[in-house]
């Protein structure tokens, strides 16, 4: 039988950010991956906030060294002329005002190379089976190994990172359905070939209000690649005839500023479509066990805030596990979940008032209180656990109250 101090389970970034930090403070850490790397995964604009994540798992010099897109910003348009622009840069509070937008084969890879060059044993090809939690936390995890065979993996500690595999809230009944309701997404790589032509910054992601419902992420690479997506309601999707690049086809064609882009250029595969991402758990640590990532919470692409979130659960994680090994008493419930739903329940408020109109309003209103504008941007950045911040301390009566005055103020001028 195997034998670590900590088991991880997957190797995305919330499982190897996590290993690092565990070994860096002495611990034998092994990762299980149920695929092999480089594999696809969506999640491609990562938010400054991860950096904190990424530098202090000792990433930072590699990820570097791939000449990934840097980002400085988010951009949202609205029918094609009213455009929103936020740099990092103008931000209320929080350490980095930059990051990439990365291919997640390459990016993940990177760090789980990263991760085997500081002596963690990944296991590529090895998916969890079953897990067995003893009396004193330790586990017993089987997996399927590369050669086909049941092997056991014994762990004074687990984290599951396993993403959308969600391994341990399956295994142990954990899983709670999301208070969002079902999106859906069709989404390719474009050979950017008017990239420059049209003179689109490639260091932002650009948002594009399709209809009320319907919006794009435009996320060029530093490859010429830019990943392109609609997110909609199922039914948007359902309307739509023939296979998914006719489809993708027909949506881009009708909308002038991405037909100028991408009317005339080549796919780098066929499109894709997802549905249904939105998913929750009711507790995010027990007996033997924390999760990490998308396994405790995932919301929606819409800011993407899912690596961040991933990346900063881990760092928490990391920090705990080894607390625990020490011999220490950890509070999950204090110190790991409630941070989390903190940095959750921020992001929930502003998908929110993005589908529900209210951060339209706010982000394309003509006259934008710069202090309010900074606060904003610094949720954009992923700085969502500073209480300083109204715009995260009352996250919900901040949105709402000011897209009601904006409102408010939009009526009466009107009515002069
Ligand atoms: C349409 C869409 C767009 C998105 N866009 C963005 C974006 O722009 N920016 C952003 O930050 N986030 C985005 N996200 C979210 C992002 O995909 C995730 O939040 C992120 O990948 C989570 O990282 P993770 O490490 O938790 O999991 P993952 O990256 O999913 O990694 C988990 C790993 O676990 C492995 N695994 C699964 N099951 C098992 C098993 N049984 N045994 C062993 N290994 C296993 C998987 O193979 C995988 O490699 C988007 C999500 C969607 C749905």
């Amino acid at each position: 039988m195997k034998k670590t101090d900590v088991l991880i389970i997957g190797a995305g970034p919330s499982g190897t950010i996590a290993a690092a930090i565990i070994k860096k403070a002495g611990y034998e850490v092994m990762i299980v991956e149920k695929l092999v790397f480089p594999r696809f995964v969506i999640g491609e604009s990562l938010l400054p906030r991860c950096m904190e994540a990424l530098e202090e798992a000792g990433f930072l010099d590699a990820i570097k060294q791939q000449g990934f897109q840097e980002k400085f910003g988010a951009k949202f348009v609205l029918d094609n002329n009213e455009v929103c622009d936020f740099n990092f840069n103008e931000k209320y509070s929080g350490a980095y005002d930059w990051t990439w937008q990365v291919p997640r084969a390459n990016f993940d890879k990177t760090l789980a190379d990263e991760c085997e060059k500081m002596g963690i044993e990944v296991f590529y090809n090895t998916e969890v089976k079953d897990i067995k939690i003893n009396d004193d936390e330790s586990s017993i995890t089987t997996v399927l190994n590369e050669d086909g065979n049941l092997e056991e993996i014994h762990a004074r500690f687990i984290i599951d990172g396993s993403g959308y595999g969600r391994v341990i809230p399956k295994m142990f009944g954990l899983e709670r359905d999301s208070n969002l309701p079902t999106r859906e997404t069709l989404f390719t790589h474009y050979i950017d070939k008017n990239r420059n032509a049209v003179a689109q910054e490639p260091n932002r992601i650009t948002v594009y209000v399709f209809n009320h419902t319907t919006w794009v992420w435009c996320i060029p690479f530093s490859n010429g690649i830019t990943s392109l997506g609609f997110v909609g309601f199922p039914e948007f999707f359902n309307n739509l005839a023939g296979t998914p690049e006719e489809k993708l086809r027909a949506l881009v064609s009708s909308h002038t500023a991405l037909n100028e882009r991408f009317g005339d250029c080549e796919m780098a595969f066929e499109p894709k479509e997802i549905k249904g991402w939105s998913a929750t758990t009711d507790k995010f640590y027990g007996k033997g066990f924390v999760l990490t990532g998308n396994v405790t919470e995932f919301l929606d692409p819409m800011f993407s805030s899912g690596v961040t979130l991933a990346s900063v659960s881990a760092q928490n994680a990391g920090h705990l596990v080894i607390k625990k090994l020490k011999g220490e008493e950890v509070d999950w419930e204090a110190e790991y979940m409630q941070p989390c739903m903190q940095g959750v329940n921020v992001f929930r408020t502003f998908v929110m008032g993005w589908y529900d109109g209210d951060l339209h309003t706010i982000f394309f209103s003509k006259n934008q209180n710069s202090d309010m504008r900074k606060q904003i941007c610094s949720v954009l950045a992923g700085y969502v656990w500073d209480d300083t911040n109204p715009f995260v301390k009352n996250h919900t009566k901040q949105v709402k109250t000011l897209a009601n005055f904006i409102r408010q103020t939009q009526e009466s001028e009107v009515g002069k």
